[in-house]
Order: structure tokens, then sequence, then C-alpha cells
């Protein structure tokens, strides 16, 4: 192994964690690894052996090399969602103490499904992250102009620090209403609680001000969201520390990053790691980004199906959208996140019937890292959706991580018998194949409405499928859709790793602002717009610079991308648009602010639908700050004929579809080369992912190793 190996790339999911190593020549290798909860950096070492096996290289040679390394995972969310988190204390206002346990009323249902969304007695609220007992109200009141009209009472709020100290909590967060418009309260809360605590002899308990952290306007989110930096954030950063250590004890020198919700990627000593908290799916959007860039597609479909879930993005002329009030694990949040909608629906999903129907019902919880009953140690007896692919012949039931798992495809026949065949009166091929269409179907459905209900047509779009569970069902979701292209990379187990790895390191703060011109604003009312955006462009450009110089950069190094969001007064609805100017001084700047944002807009909405007659809003501002790192290459190999080499062929199965068992050429992934065609029923291995091409379907594979899959019908 001659060149050196740059970049690493993790994913950490729920079932499975991927490592992806690119070397300085744009060569790459993908790892899988069983995900082990208990231990990441165990899973995550497991799986780089896997990947530098490849290379007949391992971590002792390789982790020394690398100058970058990207980690992104599903733990902090699980925290969340099994509220396994610290004990949180809160101080907020006096008689707004139901506040974060009544929620915003939209989080009763949120992640149900249609018919469950439409009924309220299956609404439900989630326990809160921080109980009753553990919330303290203090007297304070600022306007919603920012004018303080009742101060703070400092002796109130030495006794609640003190009581909540009693009530055990291990952090403290202090979240008081209108403070993004005025912090002045919220920072003496903070301080007199830093004091108290100080006295108490408990100095080392740390204390989150809403307004340090998320100066943002709507008070449910940005509680919750600095509730999350304390509650699952902090025990997160232990991890981080874990997987971190064993990096550095196999000789690595590089500082470990991590995929934050914006698309860019953060130090794990981040101040703000809460936007860390979905990372995995995020890393694929970016990669597909890159992707597009390279290979020229504007508009792309991202599809991303693991082992719990499907998560679709769309990047529309060349960029993804950001939402800028974003839900998680059931909770209104303050984080800028990469626009994604995501189902409960995997390959990994539980199979059950509705006891009153009798209809089968996916998910939403799934095996996780445990398959299914196939997998003898799994511990389960619930029928996954693995377990109906392994039955009709999907995966290779001794191929599953390339063979560190054997799955047991009649125990799995068996556990389907009992709780979907024989219930339902069908044979056990039949209820399977039932499963994987409802699966195939509800995924099909689920990208049609999502492209459709933003206004686009599947034609205009190129779709890319990937995760390692992406290329079994691609046909199943993409058929009959009419996309212009339907791609699989060849490492699209690794696939969110891989994006993780091409993500800029990138800090993004935000802070709202309230600023409100007619459409002919005079001079002075255009520089006093300009001075407020100013002022909030350098208070988070401070702390941009900030995290960037804890990382061991200097500001020079830094390069600055102002933004803002904006809409047409009255409007419900703002864009997030790049700043044309990079700092905002006269009116001409303002009109430039103003041209900028109804460019995008008529390129989102239409031109006849710019109403610049209604005044415009500037409703945040936003800075971002980047510094130049190693990113992977996009292989370009030779091309070769249209029929494969006979040894990449290597063997054939029974695979059943459509009512009937066929004989499938199973062909091997790394063999296949560029030019080659494979016509269904086929279906292409590697390791960590399997590529089903059924009857009716042919699959091309281009030089940058990326599988075109097409209807022959
Ligand atoms: P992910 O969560 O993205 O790592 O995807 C995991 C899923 O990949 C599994 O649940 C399987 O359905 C699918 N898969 C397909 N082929 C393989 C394979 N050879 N080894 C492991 N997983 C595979």
């Amino acid at each position: 192994m001659n060149t050196e190996v740059k970049v690493m790339g993790i994913d950490a999911g729920g079932t499975m964690t991927d490592t992806f190593f690119v070397k300085a020549n744009g060569e790459f290798v993908v790892g899988k690894a069983q995900s082990n909860p208990q231990d990441e950096s165990l899973a995550i070492y497991n799986s780089s052996q896997d990947a530098l096996a490849h290379w007949n290289s391992n971590v002792d040679e390789v982790y020394p090399q690398l100058v970058t390394c990207v980690y992104s995972g599903t733990a902090m969310l699980n925290r969340v969602v099994q509220r396994k988190g610290l004990e949180v204390g809160l101080i907020c206002n006096k008689g707004f103490e139901q506040m974060h346990a009544m929620g915003r009323a939209l989080q009763c249902y949120l992640g149900y499904a249609l018919e469950e969304r439409l009924h309220l007695n299956t609404h439900k609220y989630d326990d809160p992250l921080v109980p009753l007992s553990r919330i303290r109200g203090v007297t304070e009141r600022t306007d919603v102009q920012g004018d303080v009209v009742i101060p703070v009472r400092e002796q109130e709020v030495r006794q609640v620090t003190k009581e909540l100290i009693e009530q055990n909590a291990k952090a403290i967060v202090i979240c008081l209403l209108q403070s993004h418009k005025n912090p002045e309260s919220e920072r003496k809360v903070r301080d007199i609680a830093k004091d108290e605590l100080k006295r108490l002899g408990k100095a080392d308990i740390p204390v989150f001000a809403s307004v340090d952290y998320y100066p943002s306007r709507k008070e449910s989110h940005r509680m919750n969201t600095t509730i999350l930096e304390a509650y699952a954030a902090e025990p997160s950063r232990q991890t981080l520390q874990k997987v971190s250590d064993r990096f550095k004890k196999h000789g690595a020198k590089f500082d470990l990053r991590v995929m934050a919700t914006h698309g860019g990627t953060i130090s794990w000593k981040a101040k703000e790691l809460a936007r860390t908290i979905v990372s995995g799916p995020v890393g694929g959007v970016i990669g597909s980004k890159l992707l597009g860039e390279v290979l020229g597609y504007d508009n792309i479909a991202c599809s991303d199906i693991g082992g719990t879930s499907f998560d679709m993005a769309l990047i529309v002329k060349g960029n993804f959208s950001i939402a800028q009030d974003p839900d998680m694990a059931r909770l209104v949040l303050s984080l800028p996140l990469v626009a994604m909608d995501s189902v409960g629906a995997g390959a990994g999903s539980f199979v059950r019937l509705d006891p009153h129907s009798g209809a089968i019902k996916l998910g939403p919880d799934s095996a996780g890292y445990r398959v299914g009953t196939c997998w003898k140690d799994s511990g389960l007896d619930t029928v996954s959706v693995s377990d109906c692919h392994v039955v009709l012949g999907y995966l290779n039931p001794n191929n599953f991580l390339g063979g560190l798992i054997t799955l047991d495809v009649e125990r799995a026949r068996q556990h389907i018998k009992a709780q979907i065949a024989d219930p339902l009166g069908l044979s056990v091929e039949d209820a399977a194949a039932g499963v994987i269409e409802l699966l195939d179907l509800e995924l099909h459905e689920y990208l049609r409405s999502n492209v459709s209900a933003k206004g686009y047509s599947p034609s205009d779009f190129v779709c890319f499928s990937y995760g390692g569970a992406g290329p079994v069902h691609t046909y199943g979701y993409t058929e009959g859709l009419g996309f212009k292209d339907v791609i699989v990379p060849a490492w699209a187990a690794g696939f969110s790793a891989f994006g993780c790895a091409c993500a800029d390191f990138e800090y993004r703060y935000d802070k709202s602002v309230d600023i409100a011109l007619a459409q002919y604003a005079s001079v002075e009312e255009k520089v006093q717009a300009c001075k407020t955006i100013q002022e909030a462009w350098e208070e988070l450009t401070h702390k941009v610079i900030e995290e960037f110089e804890l990382n061991g950069f200097s500001a020079k190094d830094v390069i600055l991308k102002p933004g803002y969001r904006m809409q047409y007064m009255g409007q419900l609805n703002d864009l997030e648009i790049s700043s044309p100017v990079l700092s905002a001084k006269d009116a001409k700047d303002w009109d430039k602010i103003v041209e900028e944002y109804e460019k995008y807009y008529a390129r989102v909405y239409s031109e006849s639908a710019c109403s610049p007659e209604l005044g415009f809003s500037i409703t945040g501002v936003i800075m971002r700050g980047y510094v130049v790192t190693q990113k992977p290459v996009i292989p370009e190999e030779k091309e070769y004929g249209k029929t494969p080499d006979a040894s990449a062929k290597i063997g054939t199965r029974k695979f059943y579809r459509h009512k009937e068992w066929a004989d499938a050429d199973v062909w091997s992934m790394e063999k296949l080369k560029p030019g080659n065609e494979v016509f269904g029923p086929a279906i292409v291995e590697s390791d960590s992912t399997t590529f089903i091409v059924p009857k009716g379907f042919a699959t091309t594979l281009d030089k940058h190793r990326l599988f075109h899959l097409r209807e022959t019908k």
C-alpha cells in the first residue's frame, strides 16, 4: 500500500457501523461491522479493520496517516428517544414552569402516520426531558420589544439554584422569554446561578443559558434545544472522547470531527454539540451533492435505506434546503437542519399483523443491529423485514457482513410461518413477498408524494439510492416513477460515511432579528437595517472564529460566508439566502440583499409570485465559516465491454418474486468492471450490500463505479 490514506468517514448507525477510507489518489474502501451501542469505539475499530483488510492493511498502519476523520452516529438521538440523558434542572419565567411538559401541540402527533395524526385518541405526549420537580420559575419579564419590565431578583435565583441541586440536577439550563431580543436578564440569571453553584461547592455543574447557544425566537424550540444540549450532548461528548481516545491509542494525530445538522462538520469539542443529533442521513445528502457536482446532476432525489429508516432529501439546482425549526425525536427545535423527510421503515423493521384488521404492519420499531429472527444469537422472536429477505433469496445468508454473521433461513421461515403466513392463510413465500411488496409500495409512495408535494416531477430528477439496504429495494421504490436516471453507487453501504468525509469543516451560527422595511424605504431606514444585520453578523463571526481557534486555526484560515433569512412582510415562510455582500453598510447593500432574495424567491416559487409591494422582513442572520480540508475524489476507471468477465459471476440463487421462483445470476460487485451490463433476474453482491436486479430490469456500471438501473419492459 504505497499511497497514503488521508480521509476517514464513520457512520455509526443503529444497525451497522460503516467506515469509509480514501487514499490521496481517490481510491477508497468501505468497511462494515455490527453496531455496538455499549461501546461505539469498538464497532468503529472492527469496521475499520474490515475496510483496511481490502488493502492488506490495518488501523495501526493507517490511523497515523489520516488528516481528516468525520464521525456521524445515532447515539445522541437514541439517548433522547429512550430518555436516558443527564438529569437536568431548568430555570424559566415564573408561571411558565409547565411550558416544557406541555410543549407545542404538534409534538403530540409528530412522527405519526397520517391515519394516526387524524385522530385525537392516538395523540400522545412523550415524557418531558425535565420533570416538573426539576423546573423552577423566577420573577422576570422582558417584553416583545426587548425592554426589561421586571428585572431579575438575585435572591430568588440563588434560592431556585439551591433547590435544583437538592433535586439532584447535574446540569442547569436557563431559558427566559424574549431573551433572543435582549439577553440581559438571562445572562444575569446565568451569572448568579454560577456564583451560587460555586458557593455550594458545585462549580463543576455546567450551566447552559439559551441565549449563549440558540438565540432565536420561539421559546419552546429554544428551550428544547438548550435542554438537549445539557441532556444529551454532554453525555455524547463522553462517547466521542472514548472514540477519540481509541484513535489516539492507534497513533492517530487528527482531531475527530462530527457531522452536524447544517451539513458541515464541527469538532467534537465544539460548544454546541446538540446540532449533531442527526448526522448519518445528513452525510448522505452531502455526499450526493458532491457526486452531483462532479457528474453534472443538478436535481437529485436522495434516498437512503438502512436497517431502521428510509430518509429522503431533494437537491434542487445543486442546493439542498435548510429547515430552521425542524423537529427531531418528537421535539420542536431551533437548529438549522438539512431538510429531510424520514419514515421509520427499513430493512430491519419488525413485521406484525394488526390485531384488529389483520393487516401487515411494518415498524416503527426495528431489530437494529440484531438483524432479525434469522440470526440465532439475536434473542429476537418477532419477524423482521430481513427475515423475509433471506427466505426469498434477496440476501445471501452466508454473506451477511461478508459472512461475519451466518443467517439461519429455516429459523426465519418458522417465525414467518407462525406469525404471518398461517394467520393469513398464505404460503411462507407469499407472506414474505407480501411484506417486501408492502415495504416497496410504502417507500415508492413516500418518495413520489414527497417529490410531487414540493411541486416537482420525478422526470426532472436523478434518483440516488444508497444505505446498506438501498440497493436491495431500489427497483421496488423507483419502478414506474420515471426518474431521469436511477443510480446506485458501488459504495452505497458506506455512502453516508463517504458523505461525512466530503463535508466542509464548517461552523454555522444563527440569530433571530426583526427587520421590516417597506418596498420604497428611505435611505436612513435602509442604513439602519444594514446596521442591525452587520452587528448580528459580527457577533456570530466572533463565535465562529472562537470555535476554529479552539481547534488550532487562526482567523485568517477561516473563509466566512454570511447569510440571512428573508420573507415578504406578512408571509409565513422565510427563505435562507447566501448573502451577496460580505458586510452591510449602506443603502446599496440593502438593495443587493433584497435583489438576491427576489432572485431566489423567483427560482423557488416563480417570478410572477414575487410581491415586493408587501415590503421585506429579515427574520434571522447566519454566519458560516469554513476551512479547506482534504476530501474524497470520485473514482474514474477505464471502461471495458458490456459483457462481464466470467470470473465476476459467482453462481446462481433461487429468488422469489411475483409468485414464482427464478434462478438469478449472482455477480460479485467488486469484480464487475466499468461498462459491464447485467440483466435481471440478477443479484450483485458485496460484503456489505446486495443490489437486486429483478426480471424486467438491467444495470450498467460506469467508470465512476456507479450502477445505473433501468427498466427493460
Ligand atoms: P445500514 O443500516 O445502512 O448499514 O444497512 C443495513 C442493511 O443492509 C441490512 O439491514 C441489510 O438489509 C442490508 N444488507 C444488504 N446486503 C448486506 C450484506 N451483505 N451484509 C449486511 N447487510 C446487508
